[in-house]
């Protein structure tokens, strides 16, 4: 390339004003080019990248590689370590594609960009600059996460959904049969609800589910542990790795905590305020297990909780 030729200053032009964010590496791993569009995005100036192997400070706080460094250097096999999604061409030379949750440090906002990048090559076959451009697909990742986690979540509650509930009951089985461990499943039914919205108004009801879904939501401790909207004013947890010990525990612990709001119900026979009843089953699962049947287990004993006087916990094997 001849470096003063004016063809040379027209494509840098070009480049330098076309919309789309763009910049181009040397094969040292320079930045060379860093178009307007490219300092509006990361709000990172041309005059501060330029000469320097500093691009990435414009997408991380960390030095790391972007996609241009591992095109320039050959390393595609690294592309899927360092990126969220990212698609291969069958040819380097066609380019690659990635996406990413970026930090943009200097544009102090986090973006999720699309990147694309390949390499230039002379007549002679030599790489003579690496060029990658951006696109910011912020919106529609946000849309797309807020469409999974409709998919998800219950509407009213925010909780897990009766549909992921059975999804995580069924791997979580398959894990505690694989490593032998117990698995613990509560049931939780709110007592005499019918009387509350008959009393207050189904609007209220809905209010109070809230309350009680985000009080047994705060009771889910681990990681694994999973408090979902089991059906209307029914509530499920799945406990993973817990013996009967510690399901009537955590069943103990949400049993009060309900109990503690002491929002008040009239309307319940077993005293002034809303109370739950607590059902709880928990098992090794051998070969023959299945999720219906620790659902079936888990109802009966909260079938007993209820007979037995409500706003109380009952588990399966007593601990
Ligand atoms: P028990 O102590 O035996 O559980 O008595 P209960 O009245 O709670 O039991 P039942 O199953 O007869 O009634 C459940 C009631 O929960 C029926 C319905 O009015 C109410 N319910 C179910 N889903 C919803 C909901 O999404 N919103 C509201 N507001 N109420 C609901
Ligand atoms: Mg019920
Ligand atoms: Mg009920």
């Amino acid at each position: 390339m001849k470096q003063d030729s004016s063809e040379h200053q027209f494509a840098i032009r070009l480049m330098e004003h076309l919309v789309v964010p763009t910049f181009v590496l040397d094969p040292s791993g320079k930045v060379i080019i860093w178009n307007k569009a490219c300092e509006r995005l990361t709000n990172v100036m041309a005059r501060e990248v330029i000469g320097t192997r500093d691009h990435w400070r414009a997408f991380y706080e960390e030095p790391r590689v972007c996609l241009a460094d591992l095109v320039r250097e050959g390393r595609m096999d690294a592309i899927e370590e360092h990126y969220s999604a990212a698609s291969l061409k069958k040819d380097v030379y066609d380019g690659v594609r990635a996406e990413n949750w970026c930090v943009m440090p200097c544009a102090e906002k986090r973006l999720y960009l699309a990147i694309n990048c390949g390499p230039i090559f002379d007549d002679d076959g030599n790489m003579i600059a690496i060029v990658e451009t951006l696109r910011d697909m912020t919106e529609q990742k946000r849309a797309e996460q807020a469409l999974q986690s409709l998919a998800h979540k219950d509407g009213l509650t925010g909780l897990a959904n009766r549909r992921s509930f059975d999804i995580s009951l069924e791997a979580d089985i398959l894990h505690a049969r694989r490593e032998n461990e117990p698995l613990s499943l509560l049931l939780c039914d709110v007592d005499h609800f019918k009387g509350y919205n008959d009393g207050y108004g189904h609007q209220q009801g809905d209010e109070c589910l809230k309350r009680i879904a985000e009080t047994i939501g705060k009771q889910a401790y681990r990681a694994n542990d999973l408090a979902a909207r089991y059906g209307g004013e029914e509530f499920a947890m799945i406990i993973p790795n817990s013996d009967s010990e510690g399901a009537k525990r955590v069943a103990e612990r949400i049993r009060q905590s309900i109990y503690d709001l002491n929002l008040e119900h009239k309307y319940n026979p077993g005293g002034q305020r809303v109370t739950i009843s607590v059902g709880g089953i928990s098992l090794v699962p051998d070969e023959k297990c299945e999720a219906a049947q620790i659902i079936e287990r888990a109802d009966q004993a909260l079938y007993r909780a209820k007979q037995q006087g409500r706003n109380q916990v009952c588990i399966d094997p007593h601990p």
